[in-house]
């Protein structure tokens, strides 16, 4: 069976209750293709999370845009899988590089995440990438595998993931990767899970890229063979997610 497409939107720390609102009114609105050729994901803030799923489409789902490491308790400020569970959230995106770079997220704290998160039955987008500075040092697969591999450790049912390549130097910079760079490391990152944890994990995993993705590019980017779909950050917020949607086509 093929990958189905996956769009995921990341609505990062946006948004009041009125504008959201708007947003979703569009979004319902959307004329997209049917959900046995994609599947969408829109991750709002935490606060607006039961106002988005009752309002959302039924043929779109939400994630959660992080989630607590371990059993919710004594954790000021945190929210816990098991709380996204209790609210009916199905997915959650977990390692994004803005919780890396600013708030220290190591690669073993990341992989407690995804454990965590996915014995509590939600289904998860670990997100994995380097820096310019990494690239440039020709780094870019190292520093993809020691957070790939804090991940891989952790799964069981890779059918509960969906892993998002975003490289930090395409986020919200409007340097979108070329479908040749993006195509390259989900090929080695594919290649890396078929080596260690199986070909058939390998070829059924859906990996998703992400940085700048807008409605201009998504469709050269999704012929890629191993771009599975994307993780879109600002132009999620807008009307042209609509047309990242209508790549999968
Ligand atoms: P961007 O963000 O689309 O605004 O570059 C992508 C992301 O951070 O997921």
């Amino acid at each position: 069976m093929g990958r189905k497409f996956f769009v995921g939107g990341n609505w990062k720390c946006n948004g009041t209750t009125e504008s959201v609102k708007k947003l979703v009114e569009v979004l319902n609105q959307g004329e997209v293709p049917s959900e046995d050729i994609v599947e969408v994901v829109v991750a709002p803030p935490f606060v607006f999370l039961p106002l988005i799923k009752s309002l959302l489409r039924s043929d779109f789902a939400v994630a959660a845009q992080n989630a607590w490491v371990k059993k919710g308790g004594a954790f000021t400020g945190e929210i816990s899988a098991e709380q996204l569970v209790n609210l009916g959230i199905p997915w959650v995106i977990l390692g994004h590089s803005e919780r890396r770079a600013l708030l220290n997220e190591s690669n073993e704290f990341v992989g407690a995440k995804v454990a965590y998160a996915l014995e509590q039955g939600l289904k998860v987008i670990p997100c994995v990438g380097e820096t310019l500075e990494q690239r440039e040092a020709g780094k870019t697969m190292d520093v993809i595998t020691d957070q790939l591999k804090a991940i891989a450790d952790k799964v069981e049912h890779w059918e509960n993931v969906v892993l998002a390549y975003e490289p930090v130097w395409a986020i919200g910079t409007g340097k979108v990767a070329t479908p040749d760079q993006a195509q390259e490391v989900h090929v080695d990152i594919r290649k890396w899970i078929a080596a260690n944890v199986s070909e058939d994990v390998a070829s059924q995993v859906r990996i998703i890229y992400g940085g700048s993705v807008n409605g201009g590019n998504a469709n050269e980017l999704a012929h890629q063979p191993d771009v599975d779909g994307f993780l879109v950050g600002g132009a999620s917020l807008k009307p042209e997610f609509i047309d990242i949607i209508k790549a999968a086509e």
